[in-house]
């Protein structure tokens, strides 16, 4: 019987991945639902690409453009993401959407005992002792899409987390890697879109360029395999092609290779433990890679990173705070009211002023989310 799989964000980069991947193995899996924000044309092509029953468009009013109602189910509106998620008929949801609405799919999903492939870092982040929680209660697993994460768990390979002395993921450095600090103030947008190694939506692009992306990924690390923060770091490694090396208590080390491709760790999600043979997966050469370097993070002239890391050391709603604010602060500087110097002060701005409660539920969570986002906006101008 075939896997049924809801992708939502099927519209973007990773949703779009997603659907490759799963449309070479179609004996063994099936796309169930699909969701998207407002591309309703992209969103309406792809169900008649993959036969979906269930489509949402979140920002759709009920309204597709040719839409025939009794092709498949169609909802609008932000549940959308939460019935594509607890279909009966899915048994994993890719979450690729992008941002803190990934939060309640992710939650809604694994309660109903799903596995969650999941690419939103934003919702583990945002309230991962909830989202773990979750997993507890329904019986549902998270796997990780992000390919830092999907590395370790390679690497892990079925070992009791606590076998786990260390892990040291790696950075491409972004496009600013070799730039100095008043170079990087005045970056602009068409710059920072312009990632070396990866091709990513837009709001992950900005993240990899402030290294906020790395932030979010340590914390996210934080909560998938239980370390503390003392035992996560970043190493610097501008091909992209070593994802993350994982050290073991008897100070072994392993790290998992390959060209920078999320169709890998996204088929690994869909199917770990097992690997399936898949001819989409381009053949690694050594030899072709020519040579692999390592070198520090540059911590004072990339700001965003330490307050990404210092707000997952605080624990509570503190990581939340720091995820909406950097949302709202790359936003601003997609539209170019901010410069991108500016991002990281808005986020201090924020997270100076927040005042750390526990996440204890849901609605703390995203009470602090919707405060954060105010206070952002007002720093923004
Ligand atoms: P994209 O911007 O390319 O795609 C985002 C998707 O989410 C689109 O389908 C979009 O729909 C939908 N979407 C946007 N806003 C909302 C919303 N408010 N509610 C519901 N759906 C929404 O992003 P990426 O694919 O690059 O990234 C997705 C997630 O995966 C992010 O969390 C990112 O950090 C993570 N990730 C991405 C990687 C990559 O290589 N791209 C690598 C590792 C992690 P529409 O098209 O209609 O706007
Ligand atoms: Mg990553």
């Amino acid at each position: 019987m075939s896997t049924g799989i809801a992708v939502l964000g099927c519209t973007g980069s990773i949703g779009t991945s997603t659907l490759r991947v799963v449309g070479r193995h179609p004996d063994r899996f099936s796309v169930v639902a699909i969701t998207a924000f407002g591309s309703a044309d992209k969103l309406e092509e792809i169900r008649k690409n993959t036969g979906a029953r269930f489509i949402g468009l979140v920002n759709g009013d009920g309204q597709w453009s040719g839409a025939n109602s009794s092709t498949c189910d169609r909802e609008s509106g932000a549940l959308c993401l939460v019935e594509a998620a607890t279909h009966p008929d899915v048994d994993i949801v890719v979450n690729a959407v992008v941002g803190a609405a990934g939060l309640e799919a992710t939650i809604a999903a694994l309660k109903a005992g799903k596995r969650v492939a999941l690419a939103n870092k934003e919702t583990l982040v945002m309230a991962g002792d909830l989202v773990q929680q979750a997993a507890r209660e329904g019986g549902g697993e998270i796997v990780p899409v992000d390919s830092e994460h999907s590395a370790v768990l390679q690497c892990i390979g079925g070992r009791p987390l606590g076998d786990l002395r260390r892990l040291i993921l790696t950075a491409s450095g972004g496009p600013f890697r070799g730039w100095d600090a008043e170079r990087l103030a005045g970056a602009t947008v068409a710059e920072a879109l312009n990632h070396p190694t990866w091709n990513m939506g837009p709001k992950i692009t900005i993240d990899s360029a402030t290294l906020a992306n790395k932030a979010l990924e340590v914390i996210e690390a934080h909560y998938l395999f239980g370390l503390g923060y003392d035992e996560i770091e970043v190493v610097v490694h501008r091909q992209s092609i070593i994802h993350a090396f994982t050290e073991f208590v008897d100070g072994s080390v392993l790290a998992q290779v390959g060209y920078p491709s999320m169709e890998l760790p996204i088929l690994y999600a869909l199917t770990h433990p097992e690997r399936v043979s898949d001819v989409g997966v381009k053949r690694f050469d050594p030899v072709a890679c020519g040579d692999l370097t390592f070198e520090s993070l540059r911590r004072d002239d990339f700001p965003a990173f330490a307050l990404g890391v210092a707000a997952g050391r605080s624990g509570g709603t503190a990581p939340a705070a720091f995820n909406a604010a950097n949302e709202v602060a790359v936003e601003a500087f997609l539209q170019s009211r901010i410069t991108f110097g500016q991002i990281a002060v808005v986020i201090e701005s924020v997270l100076q002023a927040h005042s750390g409660d526990p996440a204890d539920d849901l609605k703390t969570v995203l009470d602090v989310d919707r405060w954060a986002r105010e206070t952002a906006e007002v720093a923004c101008y």
